[in-house]
């Protein structure tokens, strides 16, 4: 018989996808990590598991115990789905930003969710790190994941997602592209790249309204950068710990209406049905066209999956409504 012992057994090693008629006008070979064939639909189960079995391993979280987080909804899931196989609550904050699919979907798998402002500054009481942290205080016998800072994040990608790519991919690949939130991603995946040949090039993409790009370029911590936007899963108005931007080529930004409209195009053009965050990369993927040659092998990661998003980027009265198409 071949059958795993449970759920988590199906997290990782996920297919590679090619890219063909959204990246007809390249020079080089375009493949997709496709992360949405994880148990949770995203990229995110990895991490997750990753980040419990080291707080279990050394004592932060211990038998019957509850997880709280500050979430977008994906860390959300994948935490959800390892606390059910191995008997542990979840509270889960998110902001108000966030999909309504979103927060019943982590309700859907048992979580407590509590939703918060977005426009409030990060140190604000009211603010998700803010009402997370406190939680993570006030809750007996509870761990504060805090994927954020929290070492074991890009230890996950390093581990598993970084090899797969590598094996895949046949130690040919050049370029890696993805979206960056906590960082763990790009940091883990980058790392282990870097390390079997140090020309592999990482590239971030980042949203308008974030720090990243500009801290990247010149070491400074610009507020000004920071704004409301209406990408998910990207970009931040924090540097996480687990952004390593020393691994880091470079970051380019993609404006909200373009990852919308590249969130469908993924869907019509390619028939891949992803998140909002996978239409910010592969338009970042081809703003970058000029770095990339003939015998180039460019691996994008797509983080998360569409049904998350069909109130919004899949829904063409909000994208109307957004003056996103006419
Ligand atoms: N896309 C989506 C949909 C996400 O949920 C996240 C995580 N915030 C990211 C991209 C960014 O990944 P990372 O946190 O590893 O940088």
């Amino acid at each position: 018989m071949d059958y795993v012992e449970n759920i988590l057994g199906t997290i990782g090693n996920t297919p590679m996808v090619k890219l063909n008629k959204l990246t007809a006008d390249l020079p080089c070979l375009v493949l997709s990590k496709y992360e949405t064939f994880n148990p949770g639909n995203s990229v995110k189960d990895r991490m997750a598991l990753t980040m419990i079995e080291d707080a279990e391993a050394d004592g932060r979280l211990k038998p019957g115990g509850t997880i709280i987080e500050g979430t977008s909804g994906n860390t959300g899931m994948g935490l959800a789905l390892a606390a059910i196989v191995k008997g542990y609550k979840c509270i889960f904050v998110i902001s108000d930003k966030q999909s309504k699919e979103k927060m019943d979907i982590l309700r859907a798998v048992g979580a407590e969710v509590v939703v918060c402002p977005t426009d409030v500054e990060p140190d604000d009481p009211r603010s998700y790190y803010s009402v997370s942290k406190r939680l993570g205080e006030e809750t007996p016998n509870s761990w504060y994941v805090n994927q954020y800072d929290n070492p074991s994040n890009a230890k996950a990608h390093y581990e598993s997602t970084g090899p797969e790519i590598w094996k895949q991919t046949d130690g040919k690949i050049t370029h890696f592209v993805v979206g960056v939130g906590t960082g763990g991603t790009i940091s883990g995946v980058g790392k282990y790249l870097k390390e079997q040949n140090p020309n592999v090039k990482i590239w971030g993409i980042d949203t308008y309204g974030s720090v990243f790009k500009k801290y990247h370029e010149t070491g400074i911590f610009d507020e000004k950068e920071i704004y409301p936007y209406v990408t998910e899963g990207i970009g931040e108005d924090i540097l996480p710990e687990n952004v390593d931007f020393s691994i880091i080529d470079g970051f380019t930004k993609v404006t909200d209406k373009d990852a919308a409209i590249y969130t469908q195009k993924l869907a019509k053009e390619e028939g891949m049905f992803l998140g909002n965050s996978a239409g910010a990369a592969i338009k970042g993927l081809l703003q970058l066209k000029e770095h990339f040659t003939k015998d180039d092998v460019v691996v994008v990661l797509f983080h998360d999956h569409g049904s998350r998003y069909v109130g919004k980027m899949f829904n063409n009265e909000w994208m109307e409504k957004m003056g996103y198409v006419e």
